[in-house]
């Protein structure tokens, strides 16, 4: 695998990534733009089947012995690849704010940061959450069973372009931690900054075949899916989730589905309006609004609806785009510029149905790809706007009559990933946050919960299924076995064993009655111990 080359010549009007014949003709490479300004950041190769299974051969030879090592040697290793990582940070920032066209401070704060506290946080837990588990059997007091996780071997990463550092590199970390190794195929739009990834981590000592990086389209994914791997940790899109999964069905291997969201945030009346009208323009317009987690859809009680719609447009008034390598500005790039198209789309519905645009909807003119901050008011479900994943600057507003309604509307969505409360009564929101379908609810703030490495993150419905982060995620990462073995030495052979008799099968009967009707025996031996 080549280090990411690094060029310099402009090129006006360019998509983030396109793909033209290397050298002869016959292999192809992508070569990734700059966003914010269309010039070739560098390339990297399209690879073949037969690469991503050399590249999968590898790994599978460096686990064997990586999977053997003591975890607390396995952890202090990654300690120093993260080390590396906050040694390198500023160079990972600029490549990665260069690649996406996000403000560095998104790049540091959403995507080195999370990976260095997510490399702490396995390093320092994982030998307590991967350490064998006993369980306490209620029937067979004569045995013992415990839960053994064993790496898995090699795990495949597929991973999409809003954020192309934390999400591969999460997974990878949870791989690496288990003691497997991990193939990460990135997305073609942001191919680059893996491939930094991969040369800080070789450059830590690290086995180099442990972490493989296949570049490429859809099919080097499907190719990775084919390689015999033991699990895939997908994130991207419905559509393609629906074909990632079932080619793991057909390869018979476990997947998580980290799919697409539409996140609501409800204002209730008694929400504090200021941080409500902030938390809705960070939450939406983070990342320019290319964010799985991001607010997209407002639902304001009627009592708030006016000031909340009047201040946020004043806040998205305030705020500085533009090319992030010139100063620090709050809105970037839109990193993959099909995602203008689809913000037009409905930006256009909505319109037409009687939405008010309150602010934005239309790309800024001038060089590189960016799209104004858009504000929607007056929206309803008939609107798309409201329904489907825009994955854009656009946040549509809703006013309701009640709490109930909102409610109704946030789970009126064919997606679950994420949604967001505010009031100032802590109680009631904890209370509406449980009838919201959704695999998290944050009340009173936004974003903040993917960074939570502690808790399962993923999401319900066609979000997809499975969790990253938390101790659940790292075990499912690994292999479980379950090891039973005898308390003490037995005699030889089964007493409900062969031979099957009319005795042992009247003996039988009676134990099921003396076990378990009434208050049986296993009951009153579950109460003695
Ligand atoms: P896509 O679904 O288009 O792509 C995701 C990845 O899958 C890319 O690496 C892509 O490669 C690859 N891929 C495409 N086709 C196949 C195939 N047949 N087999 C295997 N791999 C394939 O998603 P985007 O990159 O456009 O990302 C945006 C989507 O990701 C949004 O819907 C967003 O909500 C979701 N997302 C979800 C998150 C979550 O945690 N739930 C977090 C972040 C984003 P290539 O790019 O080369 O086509």
């Amino acid at each position: 695998m080549s280090a990411v080359s690094t060029q310099t010549s402009g090129q006006p009007n360019a998509t983030a990534a396109t793909t033209t014949a290397n050298g002869n003709g016959t292999a192809q490479t992508i070569k990734s733009h700059a966003p914010a300004t269309g010039e070739l950041v560098g390339e990297a190769p399209v690879m073949s089947k037969e690469q991503v299974a050399q590249v999968v051969a590898r790994a599978r030879k460096a686990q064997r012995a990586w999977g053997v090592l003591p975890i607390e040697e396995r952890c202090d290793r990654l300690l120093r690849f993260r080390d590396a990582i906050v040694d390198r940070a500023e160079e990972i920032v600029q490549l990665l704010s260069k690649e996406t066209g996000k403000p560095r401070h998104e790049a540091l704060l959403h995507e080195v940061l999370p990976i260095a506290d997510t490399l702490t946080y396995y390093c320092k837990n994982a030998p307590r959450i991967l350490a064998d588990r006993e369980l306490e059997l209620h029937l067979f007091k004569h045995k013992k069973s415990y839960l053994h996780y064993a790496p898995r071997g090699v795990i495949g990463v597929i991973s999409p372009w809003n954020f192309p550092f934390t999400i591969p590199m999460g997974d990878v970390a949870a791989a690496l931690v288990t003691g497997s190794a991990v193939v990460v195929k990135p997305s073609e739009v942001t191919p680059l900054i893996m491939l930094k990834a991969k040369e800080i981590f070789d450059a830590t000592g690290l086995p180099e075949d442990l972490l493989g990086v296949v570049t490429g389209y859809g099919p080097t994914g499907q190719a990775l899916i084919e390689s015999g791997i033991q699990k895939v940790v997908f994130t991207g899109g419905v559509e393609t989730g629906r074909r990632v999964a079932a080619a793991c069905g057909a390869a018979l291997i476990p997947c998580v589905m980290e799919l697409g969201g539409k996140a609501p945030l409800i204002a209730c009346a008694d929400c504090d309006l200021e941080h409500t009208a902030r938390s809705i323009v960070l939450g939406g317009f983070a990342n320019s609004g290319q964010v799985c987690v991001s607010v997209e859809r407002v639902y304001a009680h009627e009592s708030v609806y006016e000031p909340l719609v009047r201040r946020v447009k004043q806040l998205l008034g305030e705020l500085k785009q533009g090319d992030p390598a010139k100063s620090f500005v709050d809105i970037g790039a839109i990193i993959f510029p099909k995602q203008m198209e689809v913000a037009e789309k409905h930006i256009e519905d909505a319109v037409s149905k009687g939405a008010e645009l309150v602010c934005g909807g239309k790309r800024v003119t001038g060089p590189g790809d960016f799209f104004e901050p858009t504000l929607l008011a007056n929206c309803n479900h008939d609107m798309t706007v409201m329904r489907e994943e825009i994955f854009g600057p656009v946040v549509g507003v809703q006013k309701v009559a009640s709490e109930e309604e909102a409610i109704r509307l946030a789970n009126d969505s064919h997606l679950g990933l994420n949604a967001y409360v505010f009031t100032k009564d802590r109680a009631k929101g904890k209370r509406m946050a449980e009838q919201i379908e959704a695999g998290s609810v944050v009340v009173n703030d936004v974003l903040i919960n993917h960074t939570i490495t502690e808790a399962p993150f993923g999401g319900i419905k066609q979000s997809g299924f499975g969790r990253v982060h938390g101790e659940d995620a790292l075990r499912e990462m690994a292999e479980v076995r379950h090891i039973n073995y005898d308390r003490f030495a037995l005699p030889p052979g089964n007493p409900v064993g062969f031979p099957y008799t009319e005795k042992s099968y009247g003996l039988m009967m009676k134990g099921l009655r003396a076990l378990f009707s009434g208050r049986g025996i296993v009951q009153r031996i579950g109460e003695l111990f």
